[in-house]
């Protein structure tokens, strides 16, 4: 398909932020573009898939008016369930809490998103670069050649190292610690819980992060490192912690034995919080784009489609004249600000802790399952945010 010369909004990157904001404009009669360079969305796979359930989320972000396609999940989406979160310290010890939640199949559910969005109204373009962004004209390379288009508003949902956010100044903060690489195996062959996600701890197999086994049924998993450069010991890399982790962890790589591998992955997670600005007169930004990530656990895509709800919203009222575009910083602040903020606090409070197991460890064992709970979800009690301190005091 040629996309016509203008639309009313055009999205940039058609992953949970993107499909969402263009299925909600679109629902408002305006015209639409969805782009996304990839020619099979969802492909290649860059996420563990964990998504708790939709009673757990409106626990995760309570104020936040949850866009309806996280509630209705197809089957066809979801490779298995669990209903268990367990944290593994470097010591060995465990730790969990209840929490029911879906493996997706981010391949599907992608792309399900995406139909979303064009049963809605908008029209679709894969295989599609945004090459140049210049104010409200956008420069496509696909399958028709070049082509120059203009939108009314522009919405960029095209990930951690996002054009449109690039070209508008919407920068998120330098901090090397801020930005964590994911690097992950598809496996199959291995006999892992089905019933609990587990993250595992320890400086030497995951620097400034966290390993993950998450079951995708029967005798397949997802796992993953998600660390942090800054951290990483010399001539070390991503694939090779995760392989560290895989063959030599003491607990995990008995449970992995066997494993076959079937995909390998790796993408960035903006763990550094939101950028000061999201927002302009012609121009927004939204989901990993916009740091919209709970950066304790890297989680992103409730929060990235909660995002992606509220920039294709606002940029429907702009365009019926009932508030400027900047309203969008307001609104998604007000619904899931407070989460995102505190995660990027309580994450640089467990950075300094993760240089050591033995407080790593310690941390695991002070903490409880229901306070490690408000933590995945972005919230910080003030009884282990003073023993947090505590720990840190004894790092020093
Ligand atoms: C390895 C890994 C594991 C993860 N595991 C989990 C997990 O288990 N649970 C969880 O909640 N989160 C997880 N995350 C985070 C989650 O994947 C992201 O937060 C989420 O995908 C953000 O959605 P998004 O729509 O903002 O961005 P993305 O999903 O990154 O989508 C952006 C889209 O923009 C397109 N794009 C980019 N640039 C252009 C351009 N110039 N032109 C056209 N298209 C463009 C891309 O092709 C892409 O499709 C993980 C991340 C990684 C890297």
């Amino acid at each position: 398909m040629t996309p016509e010369d203008s639309y009313d909004i055009i999205v940039v990157g058609a992953g949970p932020a993107g499909s969402t904001a263009a299925m909600y404009a679109a629902e408002r009669g305006r015209s639409v573009l969805l782009v996304d360079k990839k020619k099979d969305l969802g492909v290649p796979l860059q996420c563990g898939g964990f998504l708790p359930h939709y009673e757990t989320l409106t626990e995760l972000v309570p104020n936040a008016e949850l866009p309806y396609t996280l509630e209705e999940i197809p089957k066809s989406c979801i490779h298995t369930s669990t209903s268990y979160q367990r944290f593994i310290a470097p010591s060995g010890i465990s730790k969990g809490f209840h929490v029911n939640a879906d493996a997706i199949d981010r391949r599907r559910f992608d792309k399900h998103l995406a139909k979303m969005a064009g049963k809605a109204g908008a029209d679709l373009l894969v295989g599609t670069n945004v090459t140049e962004v210049n104010g409200t004209e956008l420069v496509l390379d696909g399958a028709f050649g070049e082509h120059i288009v203009r939108g009314k508003v522009i919405i960029g949902a095209d990930g951690p190292n996002s054009t449109v956010g690039r070209a508008n100044n919407m920068l998120r903060d330098a901090d090397p610690m801020g930005t964590g690489t994911a690097f992950e195996y598809e496996i199959s062959g291995v006999d892992v819980d089905r019933e609990a996600v587990e993250m595992y701890f320890g400086k030497d197999y995951v620097p400034g992060g966290y390993a993950w086994i998450i079951s995708q049924g029967e005798d397949s998993a997802n796992i993953g490192v998600g660390i942090r450069e800054a951290m990483f010991e010399e001539r070390m890399g991503a694939r090779d912690y995760l392989n560290r982790f895989l063959y030599e962890h003491p607990i995990a790589s008995k449970k992995l034995e066997g494993a076959s591998i079937v995909s390998v992955v790796a993408g960035l997670v903006p763990v550094g919080g939101a950028p000061k600005v999201t927002a302009t007169k012609d121009t927004l930004i939204a989901g990993d784009a916009a740091g919209h990530i709970i950066a304790t656990n890297g989680g992103g895509i409730s929060t990235a489609m909660v995002g992606g709800k509220l920039a294709g919203q606002t940029a429907a009222d702009h365009l019926e004249g009932k508030c400027d575009l900047t309203e969008y910083e307001k609104r998604w602040r007000e619904q899931m600000g407070l989460e995102i903020k505190t995660a990027v606090y309580a994450r640089k409070l467990m950075d300094k802790l993760m240089l050591s197991d033995k407080l790593m460890t310690a941390a695991i064992k002070v903490i409880s399952p229901e306070h490690m709970k408000a933590i995945q979800c972005g919230q910080l009690p003030e009884t282990v945010r003073k023993s947090l301190l505590k720990l840190n005091i004894g790092l020093n």
